[in-house]
């Protein structure tokens, strides 16, 4: 009989899929569950993290607690919903020290405060090991809501911040242990609540997904909703800068095919696409990350990257889970 692992994550999935196929307003497959509530849908989503998938050595409780809260409210932003609310489940071994307790506590409570919601509350549970399963919930006009389809050709392609961050750290930690700004680029992002309302609100976003498995993975899961080819510019990618310094294979494999950036990828009407730069530069409070236009929606095909050197198919692989290896 197979196993998970013979299978991968997203085959997993289709097997629950398959019995979980009735209730969805849209659908299944999307980065959050509705259910209709009046002129809005309320959102909902759940992840959960435990050590030997998300939290590397060195980590500290509070940025674990900050990890599992916005990895959530990321899936929450990729729907262009407001948050409400975020409650998480703790299983613990019973030797776990309190001052862990407490500090798994106050990441989570500083990454919900950040973002106007509250933890309501949650449940703890005795277990061989830790694992942290928490959820969130949001809000969203039903015809503002964005979902992993929508594209159409045609449709330009934008990016938030940068890509490669986590991909970077990940890649540090074979040689040392992790620390200050690296781990926080791995234990800390910061979840695109504001940039996917403004999506919503835009009018203008045709679709978006968190890139949580790298851009690769998330362009084919959305490539597979639509039946549609994404086409991304290599030379337009927001890389980030503490790849500059790699060799540029590895730094192309790095901020297209690792996980962990958070940052959402969504797709823009052409004629909207300008008036969304420019508000998206004027309108943001602080200025932390920028917005790029990065490809473009073809017809029926598979997704390509374009560069100086010609095509290459932009592949589907990237952070699975159930699956041997994380990042090659
Ligand atoms: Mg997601």
């Amino acid at each position: 009989m197979a196993k998970l692992s013979d299978i991968g994550e997203r085959a997993a999935i289709q097997v629950l899929a398959r019995i979980f196929d009735r209730g969805h307003p849209i659908g299944l497959g999307h980065d959050c569950g509705v259910v209709e509530w009046g002129d809005e849908y309320l959102v909902a989503t759940t992840d959960v993290v435990n050590p030997r998938t998300h939290i590397p050595a060195g980590a500290t409780p509070s940025q674990i607690g900050w990890y599992a809260t916005a990895v959530n409210l990321s899936d929450i932003a990729a729907a262009g919903a407001r948050p409400l609310g975020f409650v998480a489940a703790l299983s613990l071994p019973k030797d776990t020290d309190i001052e862990f307790l407490r500090g798994l506590g106050m990441g989570m409570e500083e990454c919900a405060r950040e973002f106007g919601i509250a933890v309501l509350g949650g449940d703890t549970k005795e277990s061989d090991t830790l694992s942290i399963a928490g959820t969130a919930i949001g809000r969203v006009r039903k015809d503002r809501i964005l979902l992993r389809k929508g594209a159409r050709p045609g449709d330009l392609i934008v990016v938030t911040g940068d890509l490669g961050r986590a991909g970077h750290a990940y890649r540090e930690i074979a040689s040392a242990p992790l620390k200050g700004e690296l781990l926080g680029h791995l234990l800390r992002p910061y979840p695109r609540v504001m940039e996917g309302m403004f999506f919503s609100e835009s009018g203008a976003v045709t679709s978006c997904m968190d890139i949580s498995d790298g851009l690769g993975s998330t362009l084919a899961q959305m490539a597979g909703m639509t039946g549609l080819s994404y086409q991304v510019d290599w030379e337009a990618m927001p890389v980030h800068r503490g790849l500059e310094a790699l060799p540029p294979a590895v730094a192309k494999d790095l901020s297209l095919y690792s996980g962990g950036d958070y940052e959402l990828v969504a797709t823009v009407k052409p004629e909207g696409v300008e008036t969304l730069l420019s508000r998206y530069r004027t309108e943001r409070r602080a200025d932390r990350n920028r917005l790029t236009l990065i490809g473009r929606v073809g017809p029926p095909g598979p997704n390509v990257l374009v560069s100086k050197a010609g095509k290459e198919p932009l592949l589907a692989k990237g952070w699975e889970h159930f699956r041997p290896s994380r990042v090659q």
